[in-house]
């Protein structure tokens, strides 16, 4: 999956009713979400990605799908699960006056370990929530979603387009009422959590930086009432389209749009 990131130089240089071209660079998503290149004109621009890492692989997830990468597809909606409870400890330690170093001093427990770290999550939550479970689904079906899980990751096995979709819908399902809760009853410490890297990064430079967000095909999915992953995914091929499939490939290029 790649992102356009657009000088925020050449944008600004352009009188309101004016026109000038305004240079983008077309990147593939890097680990740390911090984008940073020199325009033509030699601007250089430091753009710092706000969406979520959670979000960003779901994305992935459904981008994969598109591209007819099912295994590909899983796995990220896996990883983006994953960091989703990370993400969700991470906002009810914020909310409890936890410093980022006391999370990361336990967290460094179980850095590559996933399944101690859904221990922390569903354990963290049980005792957060007086009980109240994390999830409608059952066991067996936990297991089953698992069982799906493990054999493409670890064992190769190719899923279904229809395997992929079920999962990735498992995923957005077992997120959506931990997220509701965590922007109901924890809502400063969700905000802060969303802006701690550009506010990082802002802090430690001296020349201003610019915010991004993707679409997020999770996020899209959670704001509708049905909270269904399919018609999202028809979306973003329709977003893809539109940006003449720029997500496909692996170079970095500039392109240069001409604003009137
Ligand atoms: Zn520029």
């Amino acid at each position: 999956m790649r992102l356009e990131i657009s000088c925020s130089k050449c944008s600004e240089q352009i009188a309101p009713g004016g026109s000038g071209d305004v240079y983008s660079c077309v990147y593939s998503v890097c680990d740390d979400g911090i984008y940073e290149f020199e325009c033509p004109q030699g601007h250089h621009t430091t753009t710092v990605l706000r969406t979520p890492k959670h979000e960003v692989l779901y994305t992935i997830g459904a981008n994969a799908f598109l591209d007819g990468y099912f295994r590909d597809a899983i796995a990220s909606f896996a990883s983006a699960l994953e960091r989703y409870y990370e993400f969700a400890l991470r906002i009810i330690s914020r909310h409890k006056k936890i410093t980022l170093e006391m999370f990361m001093e336990t967290w460094g427990f179980m850095p590559n370990q996933s399944e101690r770290q859904y221990g922390a999550f569903i354990t963290v939550w049980m005792i957060e929530r007086k009980g109240e479970p994390y999830t409608k689904f059952s066991k067996t079906q936990i297991d089953k979603s698992n069982t799906l899980r493990n054999g493409v990751i670890h064992k190769g096995n190719i899923p279904t387009p229809a395997q992929c979709l079920e999962y990735g819908q498992y995923v957005m399902d077992i997120i959506a009422p931990i997220e509701k809760v965590l922007l109901a009853d924890y809502a400063a410490a969700h905000k802060d959590e969303c802006f701690a890297l550009f506010r990082d990064e802002s802090t430690k430079r001296a020349t201003p930086i610019t915010a991004l967000s993707i679409f997020s095909v999770l996020d899209s999915a959670l704001k509708n009432d049905d909270k269904k992953l399919e018609p999202i995914i028809a979306r973003l091929e329709e977003v893809r389209t539109y940006k003449g499939n720029f997500s496909v490939g692996v170079k970095h290029q500039m392109v240069t749009h001409h604003r009137k």
